[in-house]
């Protein structure tokens, strides 16, 4: 499974061998078509391209291309759109969003005879070629040579591109301008973009010319009526899906009627933009000013990794390969019961805080019986690690309904961030030092860094996301403090989701970089020298940000490793990797229980590669989603296995 571009849904990545067999096998896009005909409506149905189908998936065997399949594929495209058309449909879109990213002479040609072939002047289709999350003059010429009868733009991530856009695409060419963010739930300021549809109009006239959300609407939540409960100021900011359908029709009637029939109605909405971007619930000076005062000092430790690692060893004693867990632990039925109750009323605030308690003191009972070396306190109190966060600091507001679809019937609430954001209080520090007064063992305090923060959140779009991610830091910076303070001295920092923050074009890679690991290191740095900064990532492939990675100066990192076999760790060994690194040892997401024997093969392979003295054991990610007997027998295993590996490594001593 892997995300969808830089969005936040998932989808399973499809594995091609060589000569794959492709066969027209489902017909839901027909299916959905005759439905929505029987009910009156006539709809353009929606197909994923053949060239952007391919590219999301990889061949298991091998070293061609996916590319390489496009001629086995093309005549099960040839026969779905046949099959529509039989059907009644006319346009049909086809999505190739791999338009957008960096150009390679692969794709272009791909596209180039894709679109040929699926598109003639007699074909009983049109089609319509749309392209979103970012520009596509990396292709233009390319693309406006295929005989298609449409194209689609994203117009709010590059509205550069109108004009090259306007100047190549041949008059009998559709336009569909995609103005209204798909990817946000701000209400837009319409009368930006005016000027573009006018323009669009006088080049292609108004038959030609369609006004669209930037890309599908599946990124943002449905309806803001169910929003009842929100502040109503802060609401009458927000737009969801069905109220960015309205802003289509209002400029839609641009077209048809002349920008003046909605004159009044731009105005307002402009009014309304600018009084969000003044509000006094958006802007604090207090908070701005700080941001302004961060200087490069505040960015770095006061003493080099092995300086620290000598003082840190000093302190904790851990036997050599410490074992750890990522952060949590099962969220079993029961606390989700309890939590309901809570929300409806059944359980007070005090007798849930005491369940609470009772399940985090169980879960250190078990590790220390399991013998684990650096110990957590389970999350048990956490909803959502970054939903927990939110809840705590000033800037960010919560949906009831604000459910986005992540993958399959899985949802998640992304928390609004609408304004500058502080701390209000300490976050978990109650949490982690009642966790540590239960134990002997180093508590490892649990926080999620500024990047995951902001990834996994609707951002404000009237400052850079850089200046939003830097208050975050601050926030997170002050809440490591207070951590370290009360006695809290090893301190996990989750940056999840810094991999799928990247950019789609690899020339904007490191200006995002910078800012996302100076602002972990802003929220990390803070700490004496023999306080130990861990920080952990998944999901995805970690080679080509190594040097970022490096830059953050965690003492430690736990990564996902496992599902690569360990082939990720001999990336870490070529680079260097100079901290300490604990490689996944095996799959939360699976319910198999790993062999302790297995897990000795794992981390011997990461032994080739690393010095001993650098590593961890640890799980892939926190095991929130399993059961107890399962996370009890892995544990066990993953314990008895670094024991064995220890008693071997002082033998050959
Ligand atoms: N600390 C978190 C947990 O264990 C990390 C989750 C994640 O990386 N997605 O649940
Ligand atoms: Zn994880």
């Amino acid at each position: 499974m892997t995300k969808w571009f830089d969005t936040n849904y998932h989808y399973l990545v499809p594995e091609f061998k060589e000569n794959q067999e492709f066969k027209l096998y489902a017909l839901k896009a027909v299916r959905e078509f005759e439905e929505a005909k029987a009910m009156g409506i006539h709809t353009r149905p929606v197909l994923l391209g053949p060239v952007s189908y391919l590219l999301s998936g990889r061949m298991v065997d091998g070293a061609a291309s996916v590319l390489t399949l496009l001629p086995l594929l093309l005549p099960v495209y040839e026969a779905i759109l046949d099959k529509l058309a039989e059907a009644g449909a006319d346009w049909i879109q086809m999505d190739e969003p791999c338009l957008v990213l960096d150009r390679a002479e692969d794709v272009a040609a791909a596209v180039h005879k894709t679109y040929k072939q699926l598109s003639s002047v007699d074909s009983r289709w049109k089609i319509q070629l749309t392209t979103y999350f970012g520009g596509i003059t990396n292709y233009l010429n390319d693309i406006v040579n295929c005989p298609i009868d449409g194209l689609h733009v994203d117009l709010v991530r590059a509205p550069e591109q109108l004009d090259q856009v306007l100047e190549i695409i041949r008059p009998d060419q559709q336009l569909s301008l995609g103005v209204i963010n798909g990817r946000n739930i701000w209400r837009s300021d319409l009368g930006i973009f005016i000027p573009m549809i006018e323009k669009a109009i006088t080049k292609l006239g108004e038959n030609n010319v369609i006004i669209s959300s930037s890309c599908s609407l599946l990124h943002v939540p449905f309806g803001l009526e169910e929003e009842t409960e929100l502040d109503e100021e802060i609401k009458s900011w927000l737009c969801f899906a069905k109220e960015k359908m309205d802003e289509i029709v209002l400029l839609g009637k641009v077209g048809t009627q002349g920008k003046s029939v909605i004159a009044d109605e731009l105005t307002k909405r402009q009014a309304a933009v600018q009084f969000r971007r003044k509000s006094e619930k958006v802007n604090q000076l207090r908070i701005k000013e700080r941001g302004r005062k961060v200087t490069a000092r505040m960015l770095a430790r006061n003493a080099p990794f092995n300086e620290r690692k000598k003082m840190q060893q000093e302190k904790f004693r851990l036997p050599l390969l410490p074992t750890t867990t990522i952060g949590s632990f099962p969220q079993t039925q029961s606390v989700r019961l309890k939590r309901r109750d809570l929300k409806s009323g059944k359980l007070n605030q005090e007798a849930y805080q005491q369940f609470l308690k009772e399940e985090t003191r169980k879960c250190i009972a078990f590790q220390e019986e399991i013998g684990l070396d650096v110990l957590v306190h389970g999350e048990f109190e956490r909803t959502d690690m970054v939903e927990y966060f939110g809840e705590h600091l000033d800037g960010f507001v919560f949906t009831k309904n604000g459910w986005v679809q992540s993958y399959g019937s899985r949802c998640v609430k992304p928390p609004i961030i609408y304004g500058d954001v502080e701390r209000k209080e300490p976050m978990t520090v109650a949490w982690s030092s009642f966790a540590q007064s239960l134990t002997k063992k180093p508590m490892k305090g649990m926080l999620t860094g500024p990047v995951t923060i902001l990834q996994w959140s609707f951002v404000r779009d009237d400052q850079p996301r850089k200046d939003t991610c830097q208050q975050i830091a601050l926030a997170i910076r002050d809440e490591v403090a207070d951590l370290e303070r009360a006695g809290i001295h090893v301190i996990q920092i989750d940056e999840p989701a810094l991999r799928e923050g990247l950019p789609l074009k690899k020339t904007e890679w490191p200006a995002y970089l910078k800012w996302g690991v100076d602002c972990f290191r802003l929220a990390s740095a803070g700490v004496k020298n023999e306080t130990q900064i861990h920080t952990h990532m998944c999901y995805g492939d970690f080679e080509d940000i190594l040097d970022a990675i490096a830059a953050m100066d965690a003492d430690v990192i736990s990564i996902e490793a496992s599902r690569s076999d360990m082939v990720l760790l001999t990336a870490f060994g070529e680079f260097k990797y100079p901290n300490d690194i604990g490689p996944g040892v095996y799959d939360i997401h699976s319910p198999l229980v790993p062999e302790k024997e297995a897990i000795i093969n794992r981390m011997k392979k990461a032994m080739a590669v690393m010095a001993v003295e650098q590593l961890w054991i640890n799980p892939d990610c926190g095991v929130k989603t399993r059961n107890w007997p399962e996370v009890n027998d892995a544990l066990h295993n993953m314990v008895a296995a670094a024991k064995e590996l220890r008693g071997q490594i002082k033998i050959s001593g």
